[in-house]
């Protein structure tokens, strides 16, 4: 797919095109042509996708690589086009119009796609030849393309098989997307099922007599889903789109999926949700308000103070469920209903919608962002609980449930239509941690870390503690691992764990924290040192090093990202030096790594400026940057041109290794590098900006301390220049680090961080 088109510039087709421009693929936007500028509404996408929040764009400047139009005058434009997706308006005719012109002038072997949501593609495909129709597929992203994982993709009978195979793999490889294969039936499996479920908790709350804070208490993480849960949800999406998504729904299938009159009524009301400011709930003077559907009056929300429920909230999903299922009183009995309710539809319509059972979990954990889809969950509660359950609401025993024998899925099996269990299926290339762990491939392990065996030669170091904060367990088995592969002959050594949010939020605050209150400066000194050492080590090691980070990757899981020979990121990278946040500098290495990677860059350069590499490197820490994706990480510098982004973190683990695997071979560590810092020269430079920032009170007098810190590191200490090296720069980086750590406002920017997860700016 060297180029795509995109047709229809609203909120679905600009947030695929920026995600396309994103994993690399030049596009083509069309919209229909607007009055004053011909190209009004396509610019008008753009612009949008370029303003969203959450960003649509991993990196804005790609945007360029967009190419605007009409459809009026540009039709032309997709000529070359390998692919063309449209996103426009949810009415058959215009899109089968579009089609008939795209027939006309696309190449022979060019794909098209329909985003629809509802509209069957045998109706989008009348009047289109044999051959077009061997190209044509749905593709259902979901809102927004960039971060719902899900994408369906719809087949019809007359689809290629080469062509569905080639649309999936570039789906999952370039643009990331978890792919499920659904049936040309009705909502497809996401939103049939999801909305399916939405609907049901909104019509159970009032037969139980609940409350929206209830239901939302109810049926958020108690039940593996989001916190949005179902109202929240709801507002987010948007009330007018659900009346929509309803209606088209129950006009499809002919089935019940009436909202209440109260709901029809907020949307008559507009008030739809989070766009117009009220919908299930609004906000006054920064308080949440609750809608009450009796008074129609909004009253400030009520949390749901029930010992059980806390009990239940930190046990594995199997129990809570089961757990919340045999709540006492209303809580759950309507919990009990919507489960059965919602478990009974699936079962019933699975063969009509999907091609197996596992496609509907997954649909619904990469879609709707459950923790675990309705089958798992329906293993977890227990067959005979589900028949004895149905029995109980006059429910019939669905076909699908006759035929399972104990559980839906068993063994690394899992129950297909005709009644057999069948192989889950494998992909060779994904490697499942899990699974490595299930193996017993354990190379070594302590609490808090594990060193693992991929195969080929090549391990894997793995943090296990909470948001994998790095302390002295972590570091104690990162040393040992890296002698342990010295000793065995391992290839390398990849640095990565299967977290869903964190590779690693950085040091262990509380343990630092507490020894700076207990004056242990020796042991910190010797902590510091150990962790600068282990960085270090990493970097100096015979054998590449790789990390694969994702996601949270800040202070000293940065630090550790930044030692590494390689890196091999996840598209969705969070990434930076924080440390100031905590009244503190990088002392893991990070400072030193900034100033020598940016120095070394400019050397090339005989008339660059040095200073330059010294600022940037400040800039970075002291406003304690990070990025928003791993192209920014790449930009801000934190990233380098050989590191890798998979932009799907299913393949995260594999790519890693391979990059392991290609270093091998003729891998030779770097020679220590010096560079000439700046000294005075530098330092006068930097305390004078860090003054003008006080003066203008931008910062306070905290900040301005850590600044200055900061300053005297990267220029080297006082006195002229001179030419370092990285031990240094190190030596400076730990002292720094001990002085601010002995500051009251330092400590207490740490226990205010430790206690609310937030910065405290003192
Ligand atoms: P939208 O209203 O935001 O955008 C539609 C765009 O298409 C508009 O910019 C409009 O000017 C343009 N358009 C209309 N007719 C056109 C034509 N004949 N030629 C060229 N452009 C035309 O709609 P959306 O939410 O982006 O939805 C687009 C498609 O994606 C629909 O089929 C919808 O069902 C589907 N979808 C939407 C969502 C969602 O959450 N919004 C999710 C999945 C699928």
């Amino acid at each position: 797919m060297r180029k795509v088109g995109v047709v229809g510039a609203g909120t679905m087709g600009s947030g695929i095109a920026a995600l396309l421009v994103s994993a690399g693929v030049p596009v083509v936007l069309l919209d229909i042509p607007g009055q004053e500028d011909r190209n009004g509404p396509a610019k008008k996408g753009l612009e949008r996708a370029l303003k969203a929040r959450p960003a649509a764009f991993m990196d804005k400047d790609l945007a360029r690589y967009i190419e605007i139009g009409n459809t009026e005058d540009d039709l032309e434009k997709l000529r070359d086009c390998d692919w063309v997706v449209e996103a426009i308006v949810e009415k058959p005719e215009p899109k089968q119009a579009l089609y008939a012109r795209l027939e006309a002038i696309l190449k022979p072997t060019a794909i098209v796609s329909s985003n629809t949501s509802g509209i069957p593609m045998r109706i989008l495909l009348e009047g289109r030849s044999e051959s077009f129709r061997r190209r044509f597929l749905g593709t259902h992203f979901f809102n927004p393309p960039r971060y719902l994982h899900l994408l369906e993709l719809i087949p019809t009978p007359e689809t290629d098989p080469q062509v569905l195979e080639r649309m999936r793999r570039f789906a999952e490889r370039v643009l990331g997307k978890g792919v499920v294969l659904a049936k040309d039936a009705p909502g497809f499996v996401a939103n049939r099922l999801g909305v399916y479920g939405m609907v049901q908790a909104i019509r159970l709350m009032e037969k139980h007599g609940l409350t929206i804070d209830e239901v939302d208490a109810l049926t958020g993480p108690l039940l593996g889903r989001p916190n949005s849960a179902t109202f929240r949800t709801a507002d987010l999406t948007g009330l007018d789109v659900l009346k929509l998504v309803t209606e088209e729904l129950a006009h499809a299938t002919g089935e019940d999926f009436a909202l209440p009159d109260w709901v029809l009524r907020l949307v008559a009301e507009g008030r739809l949700g989070e766009k117009t400011g009220a919908g299930f709930y609004t906000r006054k003077d920064g308080e949440v308000l609750t809608l009450d559907p009796a008074t129609f009056t909004y009253r400030p929300r009520q949390k749901l103070d029930l010992p059980e429920l806390k009990a239940l909230m930190d046990k594995p999903l199997p129990e809570r469920l089961k757990g919340a299922l045999a709540l006492p009183g209303k809580y759950g009995a309507f919990l009990k209903e919507l489960f059965l309710r919602t478990a009974h539809y699936t079962l019933e319509k699975t063969p009509e919608i999907a091609y197996d059972l596992v496609s509907v979990d997954q649909a619904l954990e990469w879609g709707f962002g459950w923790e675990a889809g309705p089958y798992k969950n329906m293993d977890a509660v227990g067959l005979e609980a589900l028949r004895t359950g149905f029995a109980e609401l006059g429910l019939s025993e669905p076909d699908l449930l006759s035929k399972a024998q104990g559980s839906f899925y068993k063994d690394g099996t899992y129950l297909a239509f005709d009644g057999s269990y069948q192989p889950l299926p494998t992909r060779p290339e994904v490697i499942s941690l899990k699974r490595v762990r299930s193996e017993g491939k354990v190379l070594l392990e302590n609490k808090d870390a594990a060193l693992l065996d991929l195969g080929d030669g090549v391990a894997l170091l793995e943090f296990r503690t909470k948001m994998n904060a790095i302390g002295e367990g972590v570091l104690s088995l990162l040393q040992k691992s890296l002698d342990f592969i010295e000793k065995n002959g391992y290839a390398g050594l990849v640095i990565g764990n299967e977290d869903p949010r964190a590779f690693s939020a950085g040091a262990n605050l509380a343990l630092i924290l507490s020894q700076a209150q207990e004056g242990d400066w020796d042991e910190l000194a010797l902590a510091v040192r150990a962790f600068q050492k282990a960085t270090m080590s990493l970097r100096y090691s015979p054998f590449p090093v790789v990390a694969a980070p994702f996601g949270l990757t800040l202070g000293g899981g940065a630090e550790i990202t930044l030692h590494a020979d390689r890196v091999q990121a996840h598209a969705e990278l969070y990434m930076g030096l924080v440390e100031v946040g905590v009244g503190l500098i990088p002392a893991g290495g990070g400072t030193k790594e900034l100033l020598f990677r940016f120095t070394r860059e400019l050397a090339p350069y005989e008339e660059a400026d040095p200073f330059e590499a010294v600022k940037r490197a400040f800039g970075l820490i002291a406003m304690a940057q990070t990025s928003t994706s791993a192209l920014e990480a790449r930009k801000m510098g934190f990233l380098r041109d050989g590191d890798g982004i998979s932009m799907n973190r299913d393949f995260l683990l594999s790519d890693a290794k391979r990059k392991v695997l290609e270093l091998a071979p003729d891998y030779r560590p770097p020679l220590p590098p010096s560079i000439r810092t700046l000294g005075d020269e530098a330092l006068g430079n930097l305390r004078y900006a860090v003054w003008s920032f006080r003066e203008a009170g931008q910062i306070s007098d905290h900040d301005a301390r850590i600044g200055l810190e900061l300053a005297y590191v990267l220029a080297g200490g006082e006195g002229p220049g001179r030419e370092v090296s990285e031990w240094d720069i190190l030596d400076l980086e730990r002292e720094a680090f001990l002085k601010l750590l002995g500051t009251r406002k330092t400590q207490e920017r740490i226990a205010h961080m430790l206690k609310t997860g937030k910065p405290l700016r003192n």
